[in-house]
This record gives structure tokens, sequence and C-alpha cells, in this order.
């Protein structure tokens, strides 16, 4: 059973085809396909994933910092194409992800206890 560490201030997990509410729990557990692609392997969080202070709530970056994403993926001889292939991935990012299809994660959460240090 895997633990990931989350926001505390993230929405809690929607039931399986409610809206997605950007808890971030999918992209937390694992990449989707194109996550895949994004972060190099198929475990553990997507490099991609954004957390967003504003809204409280994580988004995919291939959507919200395409720029970045791809950035941080590609050696720095291939980031002269960075600002077009951001281009495109910020068009098809949400396509592929199927961005607003609802929940398509059945996880089931438990709380773990948190050890946030000496005060
Ligand atoms: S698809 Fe589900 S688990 Fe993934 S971020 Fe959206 S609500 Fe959370
Ligand atoms: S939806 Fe975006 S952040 Fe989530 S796993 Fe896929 S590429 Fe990564």
């Amino acid at each position: 059973m895997p633990t990931i560490p989350i926001f505390a201030q993230a929405p809690l997990k929607p039931d399986l085809g409610a809206p997605c509410n950007g808890c971030g729990v999918c992209c937390l557990l694992a990449p989707c396909p194109l996550g895949v692609l994004l972060s190099g392997r198929r475990t553990g969080a997507c490099d991609a994933l954004r957390w967003q202070d504003d809204g409280a709530l994580y988004r995919c970056g291939a959507m919200t910092a395409p720029g970045a994403v791809l950035r941080a993926r590609l050696p720095a001889a291939l980031h002269f194409a960075v600002p077009a292939l951001a281009w495109l991935l910020g068009r098809l990012a949400g396509r592929w992800v199927a961005a607003g299809d609802g929940c398509d994660c059945d996880a089931q959460l438990e709380d773990a206890p948190v050890d946030i240090g000496q005060p």
C-alpha cells in the first residue's frame, strides 16, 4: 500500500466518476501515460504535477505550465524547441489526460500520521 505526501489543504478525493476537484491523488500515486513521458518513469508522483496555492489544489502542469514541464524534462540541447513544443503540449494535454471527464481514480485513502518536526 503506497503512502503519498499530499498538501493538507488539498481537497478530499471525490468519488469515482465525480467531477475532478484537483485533489492530486491519481497523479501522486503514479503518472498517467502522458505523465510517464514527462516523468521518464511509470511509478511515483508525476513530475508534471503542480500545486497551486491560489485555489489550494493540484493541477496538471502539462496544461498549466507546459514550458516549465518540458524544460525540466528535456536536455539543455533541446531547450530551443521548448516554446514550440509547449504551445503544442498546452493545447493537446487536456485531451490526452481526459481533463473534465470526471475522476477515474478508484484509490481508497487512509490518513497517516504526519511528523512535521519540532516547532
Ligand atoms: S482525477 Fe480524481 S484523483 Fe485525480 S486529481 Fe481529479 S479528483 Fe483527484
Ligand atoms: S494528468 Fe498531468 S500531472 Fe497528472 S499524471 Fe498525467 S501528466 Fe502528470
